[in-house]
């Protein structure tokens, strides 16, 4: 493992190429029982102050890449919020102690994103809390495979758009009213919205409309000085992946599929979207910057 992100490596070898059991945990999967363990940079990740007194929401900031970018932009200097699902403590204490640790406030917000009266909470809570904000990282996200349409629950439908998309569209309206010139919304889609697997149907879709929502929108903000734009991740090491994510039996190869042969771990997606929250990206607007471990996309 690096000893910071700025470390010259091989990136075929920069982290390991896991084999994980073929093991399936119910919805939400926890970080703290994922197996082999992920990196999010907790003891890698140097800040340079790019973020200095910045004030981010991220939601799903408990686990994955979400924690990942939460560390990142507190150690880059940020008050970050982080949202999750009530059954997800664990981790997000976890990941409010790094926050507190790199000097930082730390706002735990659980709750269902599903729920448009809660995305207003959202809201309220970190402007409140903060005296304002300027980062909104939509990064939440359902993703349960489905081999068979017909089979498709319409819930599991429903509740795949709702948080996908519904709660990016509700958190980005809340916000925009509290967001000055020089803010950044960033918006996680996925190697999905390109290559779409025929077991995922759904959660492609939703991608797939994250990345038109980015571009439309990043065109109506941009006059603001609003920036819109988007991380396209290829695949992680995530408790996402061990809740029904995928099917059990390909948990073994995951992620051996990509040129570097090997899954990313959400400390290689953080400065991702540190550098589309930061002014150094003033110019990139309505971008969907991929990293994907070389999987193509158009
Ligand atoms: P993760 O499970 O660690 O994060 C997803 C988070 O979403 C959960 O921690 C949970 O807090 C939150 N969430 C889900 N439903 C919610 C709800 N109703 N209310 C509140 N919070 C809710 O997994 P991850 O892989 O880090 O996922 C983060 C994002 O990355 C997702 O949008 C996912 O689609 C995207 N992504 C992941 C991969 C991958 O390979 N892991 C690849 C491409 C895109
Ligand atoms: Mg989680």
């Amino acid at each position: 493992m690096p000893e910071s992100q700025y470390e010259f490596d091989n990136p075929v070898d920069r982290y390991p190429h896991i084999h994980p059991p073929e093991a399936q945990v119910p919805e939400p999967g926890r970080d703290s029982e994922l197996e082999p363990p992920a990196d999010h940079g907790e003891a890698s990740y140097v800040g340079t102050g790019r973020l200095t007194a910045r004030k981010a929401i991220v939601t799903g900031g408990d686990s994955g890449i979400g924690a990942a970018v939460a560390i990142a932009f507190a150690r880059e200097g940020a008050d970050v919020a982080i949202v999750y699902q009530p059954e997800e403590e664990v981790d997000a204490q976890a990941i409010a102690e790094q926050i507190r640790g790199a000097g930082r406030t730390a706002l735990t917000i659980p709750g269902d994103l599903t729920d448009r009266a809660f995305c207003d909470r959202v809201v309220q809570r970190a402007v409140d809390e903060f005296g304002g904000i300027d980062i909104l990282v939509n990064n939440a996200g359902k993703q349960v495979f489905c081999p068979d349409l017909t089979e498709l629950p319409d819930d599991q439908f429903d509740l795949t758009m709702k948080t996908n998309v519904y709660a990016m569209f509700w958190l980005t309206k809340s916000a925009l009213p509290h967001l000055a010139a020089g803010s950044t919304i960033i918006n996680t889609t996925s190697v999905q919205a390109y290559l779409p697997s025929e077991l995922l149907v759904d959660y492609a879709t939703t991608k797939a409309a994250i990345n038109t929502f980015t571009k439309a929108l990043g065109q109506q903000l941009a006059p603001k000085g609003i920036r819109v734009n988007a991380v396209a991740p290829g695949p992680i090491w995530t408790p996402l992946q061990v809740s029904a994510g995928q099917p059990p039996e390909k948990l073994p190869d995951f992620g051996s599929q990509t040129p570097l042969g090997r899954p990313g771990q959400p400390a290689e997606l953080a400065p991702a979207y540190v550098f589309l929250a930061s002014p150094e990206s003033s110019y990139v607007v309505g971008e969907t910057l991929t990293v994907t471990g070389g999987m193509p996309t158009p």
